[in-house]
C-alpha cells in the first residue's frame, strides 16, 4: 500500500531520518519545521554519541534490545549520506577520584568492560590528566556529528521542507501524519512528553589533542568529551528537569571544571559556543513509536530522550514500515503510545 501525501510534523534528525527514508520508498513527502537550521532542535546541540550500551536502559531490556538495534544500523545508514563525522575510535571511560572509581566500577561491571590503571588509560590517550586513577574502554562505542548527518538529510530532502509552525494537527491535510517535533510533540498529541534542559560547550584548539570520547567523573561531576577531526571538542552536558534556554554559570562552571580535571591541556582552548537543548523525555525513558489512534491516520515518534541521535536510522526504517505497509517489526510493539492512554 503506498498512501497519499504523508506530513512530517518536524524537521529535527528523527523527522528528517524518516522523511529521507520514505522519499527513498518513493513516498510522496514534506517535512514542516519553523526552525529547519536547529533554533529549537535537541540534534543541533547533541554530542552525537552513540552508546547502547551506556545510560539509560538498566531495567528497560526493551529499550536495550531497540538500542542495540539502531547501533546496527549507523553502518548502512552514514553509507547513505556521506562524511558526517563517523568515527569508530572507541570511548574511554574515566575516574579521577577514590569515590569516582567505586561509582564507575558498577557501570563497567555491568557493561562487562575490564578495568585499566590510570598509566594504562594514559597509553591510550596521552592528553589524560595524572591525577585520572582508573578508567576502561569501550571499543563499541562510536560518534557521529550530528549537524553534519542533518546537513545531508536536509540536502536529500531539497524541495521538501516547509518553513512553518503546525499549532494543530487538523491544520494538515495529507493522508498520513507523521509527529516528531520532539520535546514539543506533547502539546501536539497529548502525550506526556517533556523537555529535559541539557547545556552543551563546544571548544576548539589543535586538532589531534584527544582520540578518543571520554566519558567521566571528576570529584562526583559527570562530563564527556566528544572530540572531531577538526580540532573542536563537545563537552557535555548538564541534566535538568526545565524548560527554559539559559545556560548558567553554575552549569558552565561544572562542566568546564570536570573537562580541565580530566584533560588539563584543554584550558588553552577558545570556548566557541555555550548551546541549550532540550531531550524529549518520557516517563520511562523510551521513545514513543506507533499510531496514535485507531483510525491509523496519525503516526507519532517522539521521546527518544538521551538516545535520538543513535536512534534515528532505526526509528526511520520502522516509522516508515508502518507509514507504507501498515505494520513493522514487532520490537516497535513495546513503545506503542497506547502504553501512556
Ligand atoms: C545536551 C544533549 C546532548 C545529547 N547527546 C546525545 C548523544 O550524544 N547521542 C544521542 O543519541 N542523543 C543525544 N541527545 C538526544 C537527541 O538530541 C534527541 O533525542 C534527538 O535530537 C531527538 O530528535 P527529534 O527529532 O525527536 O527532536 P529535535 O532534535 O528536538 O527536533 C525537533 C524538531 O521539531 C521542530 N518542531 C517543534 N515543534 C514543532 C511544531 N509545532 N511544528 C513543526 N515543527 C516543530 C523543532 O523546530 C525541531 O527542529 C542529546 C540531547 C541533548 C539535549
Amino acid at each position: 500500500m503506498t498512501p497519499g501525501p504523508v506530513a512530517v510534523v518536524g524537521g529535527g534528525i528523527i523527522g528528517l531520518s524518516i522523511a529521507t527514508e520514505l522519499l527513498n520508498r518513493g513516498a510522496d513527502v514534506t517535512v514542516y519545521d519553523p526552525a529547519p537550521e536547529g533554533a529549537d532542535g535537541a540534534w543541533h546541540v547533541a554530542a552525537g554519541m552513540l552508546a547502547p550500551g551506556g545510560e539509560s536502559a538498566f531495567e528497560y531490556p526493551h529499550l536495550t534490545r531497540l538500542l542495540e538495534a539502531g547501533y546496527q544500523l549507523w553502518p548502512p545508514f552514514v553509507a547513505g549520506l556521506g562524511d558526517v563525522g563517523y568515527d569508530r575510535a572507541g570511548t574511554l571511560s574515566l575516574a579521577l577520584t577514590a569515590d569516582d572509581v567505586a561509582e564507575a566500577a558498577r557501570e563497567w561491571k555491568h557493561q562487562k568492560l575490564t578495568p585499566l590503571t590510570g598509566s594504562q588509560v594514559r597509553d591510550l590517550e596521552t592528553a589524560i590528566s595524572p591525577r585520572v586513577r582508573a578508567g576502561a574502554f569501550a571499543s563499541a562505542e562510536h560518534q557521529v556529528d550530528p549537524r553534519k548527518v542533518m546537513a545531508a538529510l536536509r540536502a536529500s530532502l531539497t524541495g521538501r521542507l516547509v518553513t512553518r509552525t503546525v499549532s494543530d494537527l487538523s491544520e494538515l491535510d495529507a493522508d498520513v501524519i507523521v509527529v516528531a517535533a520532539g520535546h514539543r510533540t506533547g502539546a501536539l498529541t497529548g502525550l506526556p512528553i517533556r523537555p529535559v534542559k541539557g547545556q552543551v560547550l563546544r571548544l576548539r584548539g589543535e586538532p589531534g589533542l584527544l582520540r578518543h570520547v571520554l566519558h567521566g567523573a571528576a570529584d562526583g561531576r559527570h562530563v564527556y568529551l566528544v572530540p572531531r577531526a577538526d580540532g573542536e571538542v563537545v563537552v557535555g552536558a548538564t541534566q535538568e528537569e526545565r524548560a527554559d534556554r539559559m545556560p548558567t554559570a553554575g552549569g558552565v562552571h561544572d562542566l568546564l571544571r570536570a573537562a580541565l580535571d580530566l584533560v588539563p591541556g584543554l584550558a588553552d582552548h577558545e570556548l566557541t559556543e555555550v548551546t541549550v537543548g532540550h531531550r524529549p523525555g518520557t516517563p520511562d525513558n523510551a521513545p514513543i513509536l506507533g499510531f496514535l489512534d485507531d483510525d491509523r491516520r496519525v503516526v507519532v515518534a517522539a521521546g527518544h530522550f538521551r538516545n535520538g541521535i543513535l536512534l534515528a536510522p532505526i526509528t526511520a526504517r520502522l516509522i516508515a514500515d508502518l507509514v507504507l505497509t501498515g505494520s513493522a517489526d514487532p520490537i516497535i510493539d513495546a513503545f506503542a503510545p497506547g502504553r501512556f492512554r
